[in-house]
């Protein structure tokens, strides 16, 4: 199994990089997407060395989930989305860009701007804003 221990998310997992947590336990780390695609994007991975799905220890599935399930409670809560979108790409033909399994968690609603991959990134200040109303409706 291909994994590279430098791509961002493993760099967040062990602390060589900065990220806004959202959700933390044994299994998981939810935080916010540096580039979010509408306000509140966060994004869930396993503390697991893995790049994709496919290769996914299957202790990790339900905790995933879990934390995603919750986040995506909390986040219709917070900007009363009429939907709630869960994304996850496997392989760079299918669009994956961080090389770390990861699951986005994204509002959406009609006449929401949504673009596949985003946009400029925001400050960590104006993601905590968002972090901060997700993690009191979890
Ligand atoms: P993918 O295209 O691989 O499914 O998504 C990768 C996601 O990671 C993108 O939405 C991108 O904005 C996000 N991302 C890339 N670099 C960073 C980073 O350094 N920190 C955070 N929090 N998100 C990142």
């Amino acid at each position: 199994m291909s994994y590279n221990d430098k791509n961002i998310f493993a760099k967040i997992l062990n602390g060589d990089a900065e990220c806004v947590k959202v959700l933390e336990n044994d299994f998981i780390l939810a935080f916010m997407d540096v580039m979010p695609q509408a306000p509140g994007h966060t994004l869930v991975i396993p503390k697991y060395k893995t790049e994709n799905l496919l290769n996914l220890d299957l202790n990790y599935f339900s905790p995933i989930l879990e934390a995603t399930q919750k986040i995506a409670s909390s986040i219709k809560k917070v900007y009363s989305p009429t939907g709630v979108m869960i994304l996850q790409l496997n392989g760079a033909e299918a669009g994956q860009t961080v090389f770390h399994l990861h699951f986005h968690i994204i509002q959406r609603s009609e006449g929401l701007n949504y673009k596949f991959h985003s946009s400029e990134p925001r400050s960590f200040k104006e993601l905590q804003k968002e972090a901060d109303k997700i993690i009191a409706n979890l």
